[in-house]
């Protein structure tokens, strides 16, 4: 009897971390009713997001921290990058909340993903796949970063470094750094470079990770650092090549 209840306890105790779980937002029903989990490693919903067969539209929410809202034309110029390489009927953006400094600068992933949980409303649900990007004060524990993926749909820019990099004499515009920095981190959530989506001719630097190994590419290690910003004087957004794309298109892309 004794041994009966203590079963019982435990068998309750695992029940009540299991609606604990369900309840933090993270895994939410998508897709023909199948669970979709939001904290996959980046590039494992990269064919979800490249191809029609699960989720025919894509919507991104877009939090900022006060002082740091993105320029309407980077994430138009995002849109437009996404429409002419995903196999979607409609491609969305949401400007959503202003979010007051969490103070936290230098910030870690584990830092925007607390963030993330606070004010992030949109998630995969139905024929709708959705992505996320935190636009962050400061800068991220590496310096020169301008922008991060964190996880299967979450990116993080930070618009600190992105500020201090941008606008000024002899600086690229904010819309062409946040515009490059936006598609950037977007090509790892499709799986670039072979993570996620592999790839069809061997380009992958992997001395730097995921990252493509033609230098004029979007997909360049560089291109996610301010080392890299000079080079996008004059409105200069790098496009993915030929290779990175036809990776894409392997993986359900267009
Ligand atoms: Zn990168
Ligand atoms: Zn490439």
């Amino acid at each position: 009897m004794k041994n009966f209840r203590s079963l019982f306890g435990t068998i309750l105790i695992i029940t009540a971390l299991f609606l604990g779980c369900n309840s933090n937002d993270a895994g939410n029903s998508g897709g023909n009713g199948n669970e979709f989990s939001s904290t996959q490693n980046v590039g494992d919903s990269a064919n979800d997001f490249l191809s029609n067969s699960t989720y025919s539209s894509l919507i991104i929410e877009v939090d900022y921290v006060d002082g740091f809202q993105p320029t309407q034309g980077a994430l138009n110029n995002l849109r437009s990058f996404l429409q002419s390489r995903l196999n979607k009927t409609s491609v969305s953006i949401s400007l959503d909340d202003e979010i007051p400094s969490p103070g936290n600068s230098p910030y870690s992933a584990q830092e925007a993903f607390d963030i993330e949980k606070e004010f992030r409303d949109t998630y995969t649900e139905g024929n709708t796949i959705a992505a996320y990007f935190l636009i962050l004060d400061g800068q991220f524990e590496q310096e020169n970063v301008l922008g991060f993926a964190y996880f299967n749909t979450s990116m993080a820019l930070l618009g600190g470094t992105i500020a201090n990099n941008s606008g000024g004499f002899g600086q690229p515009s904010r819309e062409t750094v946040e515009t490059t920095v936006l598609q950037h981190e977007f090509g790892h959530i499709l799986g670039l470079v072979g993570n996620g989506t592999p790839t069809v001719q061997d380009h992958q630097d992997e001395a730097n990770g995921a990252h493509c190994d033609v230098d004029s590419c979007l997909m360049y290690f560089a291109v996610r650092t301010s080392d890299f910003t000079s080079n996008l004087m004059g409105g200069n957004v790098p496009e993915l090549d030929a290779q990175c794309i036809q990776d894409l298109q392997a993986n359900g892309g267009k």
